[in-house]
């Protein structure tokens, strides 16, 4: 393909991944946006693969082949709950081979460049290599947190902030003495150290960040991961991947702002890790007291009496599978009059938008999932709020416990409700591992249970 198609090519491609991106930012669109997404990364690949650059494409397409295979079947078998790991760890790949790439360029002898050329080149090696690396290992210590092979509570090592300083002093001294280096084997010990301290920051800021706050790491990783790729294509010349990097750099971005903003938690703060954790903040003993029971038949009883009905679902509601169940419980209701509407925290369940996914799925109708801001004035007036396995989301401690290790994130006030009936199956803890005093206020019902089979006995028992 000679280049004015492949540029042409890019350029149509650049265009279908906003378009995507506009796309996915509505459920009604989503699918359109995946389809922009899935023909620009065709058009893309070919293009790139049949330009002028590139060579040796029987290699590349044995290997495309065989990482397309792993990348289907390990996508058709993964559950929506496992969704945010498999996430994690294509963020990683990301991360690391901008270090590859990076390593591969500098020590590529067909790289003949002078002058400034040679030293924007070589920024741009050290600069990508740093940012893949921290993206590496931080992603992996994510996939391990999700995963839960690696415990969910921050690991505050001892003046870790001036661990961070060290670090990145010695990655700029590293820096100047990779620009200064006279030649490739002189350049690759400065930039090998500078990785490995890379390395270890990705694990240590990653390790460091417990209780809520690991939506926001999610986030910040997918835009390491864009950052990533455009500094790879910096260090290929390839337009088109300096484009695409800015935008998953930029769109994660801004969703972790956003994340921030629901959480009431400072960027920085984050990053730095253990925010909310300093010392003093531990987890509090739940309030004492009895947690009173309901079964499934006064369930349906109190659902059928109310008028107005909230349904706040959480990560259990994904791991029961339950939104089918809800779905049909919600069109029964609806059917005899009782306005139920869905409360959508920022944060519930383990990835953005992750609600809202597996509601869409169920064919639950948009107009009646409602964010946490739309809807949170309207608990007073609820005669039932429905928690299906949420925790985190819900726990008033957020509010009422400056201790609290979750003290200031914004949740949704279920406790105003005339009654809250909390579908789990024990008194277990949820991602942040603090106690929900939600469980032992007089208004509260517990439906202990897997939250799929509740629902579905609550449903035949609406009749
Ligand atoms: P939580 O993890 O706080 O609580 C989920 C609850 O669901 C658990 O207490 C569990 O209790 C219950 N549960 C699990 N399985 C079932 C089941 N089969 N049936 C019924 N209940 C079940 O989830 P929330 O959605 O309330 O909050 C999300 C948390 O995850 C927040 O802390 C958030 O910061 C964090 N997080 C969110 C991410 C995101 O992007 N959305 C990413 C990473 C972390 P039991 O075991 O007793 O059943």
């Amino acid at each position: 393909m000679n280049a004015g198609v492949v540029t042409a090519s890019y350029i149509v491609a650049s265009i279908l991944f906003i378009l995507s991106l506009g796309g996915l930012s509505h459920q009604e669109t989503a699918r359109r946006g995946n389809l922009y997404g899935i023909v620009g990364m065709a058009i893309a690949i070919v293009a790139t693969i049949t330009s002028d650059q590139v060579s040796g494409i029987a290699l590349i397409m044995v290997l495309m082949i065989l990482g397309g295979i792993a990348g289907f079947f390990v996508a058709a078998k993964v559950e929506m709950t496992a969704m945010p790991q498999l996430v994690a760890m294509l963020h990683s790949f990301v991360g690391l081979a901008a270090v590859l790439i990076g390593f591969a360029s500098y020590v590529d002898p067909s790289i003949n460049l002078s002058g400034t050329e040679e030293t924007i080149h070589e920024v741009e090696i050290y600069l990508g290599v740093l940012i893949g690396a921290v993206t590496f290992t931080g992603s992996v210590i994510a996939f391990g947190k999700l995963q839960a092979v690696i415990k969910s509570a921050p690991l505050l090592l001892p003046g870790r902030h001036w661990l961070n300083l060290a670090g990145a002093v010695v990655c700029v001294w590293m820096g100047a003495e990779f620009l200064d280096a006279e030649s490739v084997g002189g350049g690759l010990v400065p930039l090998t150290i500078m990785t490995i301290i890379a390395l270890a920051f990705g694990v240590h800021m990653v390790m460091a960040i417990g209780g809520a706050d690991m939506p926001v790491v999610i986030s910040m990783l997918n835009s390491y991961s864009g950052w990533a790729a455009a500094a790879t294509g910096f260090m290929l010349s390839n337009d088109l991947l300096i484009v695409t990097g800015a935008l998953v750099g930029s769109s994660g971005a801004i969703l972790s702002y956003i994340m921030c903003r629901a959480m009431n938690r400072h960027f920085v703060s984050v990053i730095l890790g253990g925010f909310g954790t300093e010392s003093g903040a531990v987890a509090t003993a739940a309030e004492a007291g009895e947690v009173t029971a309901a079964s499934a038949d006064e369930t349906a009883e109190m659902l059928r009496d109310a008028k107005e009905v909230v349904i706040v679902p959480g990560y259990g509601m994904a791991v029961a599978h339950a939104q089918h169940a809800i779905s049909e419980m919600t069109h029964k209701l609806r059917s005899a009059g009782v306005n139920v509407r869905f409360g959508i925290h920022p944060v519930a369940g383990r990835m953005p938008g992750h609600m809202n996914v597996l509601l869409a799925e169920a064919k639950i109708p948009y107009d009646v999932v409602l964010e946490m801001d739309e809807i949170n004035d309207d608990f007073p007036n609820t005669d039932v709020a429905l928690v299906v396995g949420a925790n985190d989301i819900v726990n008033p401690s957020a509010q009422e416990d400056p201790n609290s290790p979750i003290a200031g994130m914004p949740v949704l006030e279920v406790w105003k409700a005339g009654t809250a009936v909390v579908l789990k199956r024990s008194m277990a803890t949820g991602y942040a591992g603090v106690d929900n005093p939600l469980f032992y206020r007089e208004n509260t019902r517990m439906l202990f249970g897997d939250a799929r089979d509740s629902i579905e006995s609550v449903v035949k028992h609406l009749g």
